[in-house]
This record gives structure tokens, C-alpha cells and sequence, in this order.
């Protein structure tokens, strides 16, 4: 798989469609393109790009539209090109999830500028605050993925909510109470806890190489459970 960084170019006028692609292309990045609202907000959400540049005037759905659409789903980066920023446009895109504006008509160095400083910032950001890395396992709180050694572990949502919680508060040793309340928002004491001691099983048979010697969710006989790695 190429490592390069995939750009979806949303943008109907297709002379300038063409010129941002083939800047993009001769920075270095791939370029997916659509030339309707309703091809771009598919594309956003089921091509996966690292970037979008989205026009805000196009047939079929606005770009407005469109970033609602896709921010339901995605928090891919979304530059929205623009013919004339008033303040209100600049508010209201912020306020539904856009990330930079271009004004139309726009230089290809500044273009490629903020893309690139629109990678590096969502880059910084799924590093700093969405990532964790314990050991062999990476937790992605973006996508609620989790991962051993690069392998996807699938997980419910109720199991996933556990181990990231415990790995997040590693060390520290919760009852069984604790995390009832933790992870599904009541009172243990309403709740059976011995449903706490299910899920750890079920998780560590998904997660560990030997269950009954566990090493990322262990066991403090008589208090309850920790994350330590
Ligand atoms: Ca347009």
C-alpha cells in the first residue's frame, strides 16, 4: 500500500479542479476528485482520504451539506475553498466542523501550504490525544479500534469501553463496582457485577496469549482490576 497522502478535490469548475490536482499530484499526493455534491459526500465518507478540499457552490448538495455529512462519521481534515469568506461563512463552517478556509482565486503554493500543515496538525493530533500505545496494544479512540502487534482485536463497544478506560487509568486497582458504574453508567449494586467478571474473561480470551496468565488486565484478588503492561 502507498504511504502517500490521499486529497479528495470536491470541486465542480473542473479548469480549477484540474490545476489543484495536478499541484497535488507534483507535491507528492494522491488525488481523488468529484465534481457534485452528492459524489463528493460519498467519497468523503467511504474513499477515506486523508484530506478534503471542498468546494462550498456545487450541484447536487452544498459543501455545507456535505461537511455535516461527513463530520457525522469522519474527522478528516476539511479545507473549504471558498469564493469570498464573509465572517458569517467563516463562522458557521467552523461551527460544523471545517478546519481552514481558501478564498477563491488562490495561489497553488498557498494551497499546498495548508494542506500540508492540515496533515500535520490532524497527525499531531491522533498521536497526542486519540492514540495510545501499552505494550503490544494500540488503542484508537477515533475509530474505537483496537489493536495487538498491528492485528485488529474485535471488540463490543461495552469491551472496548472497559480496556480503554483500565488502560488509560493503567495501575490503577478499580472494583468491581467501579467499573460497573464506569462502564455502563449505574450503580453496581443495581447491577450484578458478576457481569463485570464475564466481560474480563471474554476480553482476555480475545486479547491474551495465555487468559489464564493474564498481562494487560490482571487481577488484585479480593479488591478487583488493573491495566498494567
Ligand atoms: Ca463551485
Amino acid at each position: 500500500m502507498s504511504d502517500k497522502k490521499r486529497i479528495l478535490v470536491v470541486e465542480d469548475e473542473k479548469t480549477i479542479s484540474d490545476i489543484v490536482v495536478f499541484n497535488l499530484k507534483k507535491a507528492g499526493f494522491d488525488v481523488l476528485t468529484a465534481y457534485d455534491g452528492i459524489d463528493g459526500a460519498k467519497k468523503a465518507i467511504e474513499e477515506k482520504p486523508d484530506l478534503v478540499l471542498l468546494d462550498v457552490m456545487l450541484p447536487g448538495m452544498d459543501g455545507w451539506e456535505i461537511l455535516q455529512k461527513v463530520r457525522e462519521v469522519s474527522n478528516v481534515p476539511i479545507i473549504m475553498l471558498t469564493a469570498r469568506v464573509e465572517e458569517d461563512d467563516k463562522v458557521r463552517g467552523l461551527e460544523l466542523g471545517a478546519d481552514d478556509y481558501i478564498t477563491k482565486p488562490f495561489g497553488i503554493q498557498e494551497l499546498t501550504a495548508r494542506v500540508r500543515a492540515n496533515l500535520r496538525r490532524s497527525a499531531e493530533y491522533v498521536s497526542q490525544t486519540k492514540t495510545s500505545v501499552f505494550g503490544d496494544l494500540t488503542i484508537d479512540l477515533n475509530n474505537y479500534s483496537l489493536s495487538k502487534n498491528g492485528v485488529a482485536v474485535e471488540l463490543s463497544g461495552k469491551e472496548f469501553a472497559l480496556v480503554s478506560f483500565l488502560a488509560q487509568n493503567s495501575g490503577k486497582v478499580y472494583s468491581r463496582e467501579d467499573l460497573m458504574s464506569e462502564v455502563w453508567g449505574y450503580d453496581g449494586y443495581f447491577g450484578d457485577v458478576r457481569a463485570v467478571d464475564v466481560m474480563i474473561r471474554r476480553i482476555r480470551e480475545k486479547l491474551e496469549d495465555d487468559p489464564s496468565e493474564p498481562q494487560y488486565i490482571k487481577t488484585k484478588r479480593g479488591i478487583g482490576y488493573y491495566f498494567g503492561v
